[in-house]
């Protein structure tokens, strides 16, 4: 027994009747989102879209950080991205803690995590503004490239825009 034998069962029952599409690695939509990585969150569902058809980037607090900004220049000059949906969404655990929040419980734990930045989020309308800012102003994307937020309520599955 380990920790992850009922991945495997499940992934062998999924691989039975799995069929290969034929898809490449470029987005066929033309679409990267960045969003949370809240387990209540079904991007591909909640956007009407389906495996292959964009590039679904995750971090905790849906966070434009150096990381996402390199994914998205591969993404756009590798992979067909076009345009760009920042979403992150209510209830999120990101709003609800500052780093020296996150610092101390680690800490409590005998872990010294001061070395990290977690991107908390005390507000998140000017966070996402901060983010889409900073997409829409890298120097390696292309300036006309559609970009823009909205806020995805993890109760109601409604989407919002919000951070223009
Ligand atoms: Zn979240």
């Amino acid at each position: 027994m380990t920790a992850f034998d009922d991945l495997f069962a499940a992934n062998a029952k999924y691989a039975e009747t799995f069929g290969d599409s034929g898809l490449t690695g470029r987005a066929a939509r033309g679409l990267a989102v960045v969003t949370c990585m809240d387990s209540r969150i079904d991007p591909l569902g909640l956007l009407g879209l389906q495996p292959g058809d964009a590039k679904i980037l995750r971090n905790a607090g849906a966070r434009v950080t150096d990381d996402v900004l390199r994914t998205l220049v591969l993404a756009v000059y590798l992979l067909g991205v076009e345009r760009v949906l920042v979403m992150p969404h209510t209830d999120c655990g990101m709003t609800k803690a500052t780093d020296d929040d996150v610092h101390a419980l680690t800490q409590a734990r005998g872990v010294d995590t001061r070395s990290l930045d977690f991107h908390t989020v005390p507000d998140q309308q000017e966070a996402l503004r901060h983010d889409l800012t900073r997409i829409r102003t890298s120097p390696f994307l292309p300036q006309d490239m559609p970009v823009t937020g909205a806020i995805y309520d993890v109760r109601s599955g409604r989407l919002l825009p919000a951070g223009d």
